[in-house]
């Protein structure tokens, strides 16, 4: 009979977070190992495939140190010339998001990071070691968990949007985006915050039109998101309107939607278009955990120390989207993956 595996660090996510806390635990000589998730139909349609949401789009402008835009003149005066071919492949370019995790991954590797492709299925963190239940069966205890899950789309909820999943219906326009079926196609986004606009001027590559329909009579994207796809002209802004039904039929999938309005002055109007992609926001990944981490009264992970990943168990620490819901940016997760990395690192060596 084979023995159960004991780990020093088992991280559990692969975005940013997990990457990161990976990197610093690997480095301070504990052979963390990483479990990624699995690749699998499930997992791509709750946008829960490895490498998280960062794999999941396009150009990463606000990373800090991977900038876009002219930087010959610095880095001919920054970097000794020796130095320069160093930056070259992404000298202007920036970095996409599947590049900047991919990159994390192996950053993580080279430190000596065993990385498992599957997910882990449930836990039990009443009793330490703990004991972590993969996908694929068996069973791995750990002294220490960094839980780095991430979080996943929302969606609407309607039977409509959950009949046309996959034949029009979306949550990830760089995923789905460039399917023919949008090619020159009217399309409608669904959200105000900056996914919502990223995800709307992202489309316009592919779209004839593009309606990004918002329930209230603002933005809540940053000014600078905002105002591109206001002043992009393939993109119309339907504000105080609501996603009411998603038309289509068993043939041709989505061919429109009815939308209805929170302003009373206005009527409901339907719209053809050949696809949907919702962007209203993210749920955090916790549902392996079964309860046993406090949550605050969204779902989110909650840090029981001031400034400090430890979470209500002793020796599991969490990072990322699964306990942030206020910055939830890729370089405050990789942060508090660092941070995650090193609480685990002190824990093992202190209790
Ligand atoms: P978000 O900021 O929470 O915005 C969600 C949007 O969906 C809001 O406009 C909200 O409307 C709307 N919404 C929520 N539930 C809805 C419902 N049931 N029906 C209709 N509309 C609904 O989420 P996000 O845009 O995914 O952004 C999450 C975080 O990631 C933010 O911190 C954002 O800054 C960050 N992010 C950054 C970038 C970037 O910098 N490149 C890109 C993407 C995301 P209300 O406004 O009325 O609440």
């Amino acid at each position: 009979m084979s023995e159960t595996p004991l780990e020093n660090v088992v991280i559990i996510g692969s975005g940013p977070a997990g990457w990161s806390s990976a990197i610093y635990a690997a480095r301070a000589q504990l052979n963390p190992v990483v479990y990624e998730g699995a690749i699998t139909e499930e997992n791509r349609m709750a946008g829960t495939l490895p490498l998280g949401q960062l794999a999941l789009t396009s150009e990463v402008e606000n990373f800090a140190g991977f900038p876009a835009g002219n930087l010959s003149g610095f880095l001919d005066s920054a970097l000794p010339a020796n130095r320069r071919g160093m930056m070259a492949p992404h000298a202007g370019e920036g970095v996409t998001g599947p590049e900047l995790m991919e990159l994390m991954r192996q950053q993580a590797v080279n430190f000596g990071t065993r990385v498992i492709t599957d997910d882990v299925a449930k836990v039990d963190f009443s009793t330490n070691p703990f004991r972590l239940f993969p996908s694929a069966g068996g069973e791995v205890q750990a002294k220490c968990v960094i839980v780095a899950t991430g979080a996943s789309a929302n969606w609407l909820g309607l039977e409509s949007e959950e009949r046309f999943k996959n034949r029009g219906v979306s949550a990830c326009a760089v995923c789905d985006g460039a399917l023919p079926r949008f090619r020159n196609k009217e399309l409608v986004v669904v959200g105000g915050g900056d996914s919502a606009v990223e995800e709307a001027t992202y489309l316009t590559k592919f779209a004839s039109r593009v309606h990004l329909v918002h329930r209230r009579d603002e933005l809540r994207a940053s000014k600078i998101m905002a105002q591109r796809a206001i002043d992009d002209p393939k993109v119309e802004i339907h504000f105080n309107s609501t996603l009411e039904e998603v038309l289509g039929d068993d043939a041709n999938g989505v061919t429109g939607v009815r939308l209805g309005s929170t302003d009373s002055a206005n009527e409901a109007t339907t719209i053809e278009v050949a696809g949907v992609f919702l962007a209203i926001g993210h749920t955090p990944n916790t549902a392996f955990l079964d309860g046993q981490l406090e949550t605050n009264e969204k779902g989110y992970l909650v840090w029981k120390k001031h400034f400090r990943t430890n979470t209500s168990v002793d020796g599991v620490f969490a990072a990322g989207d699964v306990a942030d819901d206020y910055y939830r940016q890729a370089i405050s997760a990789a942060g508090t993956g660092c941070m995650a990395g090193l609480d685990a690192e002190r824990w093992l060596a202190h209790g």
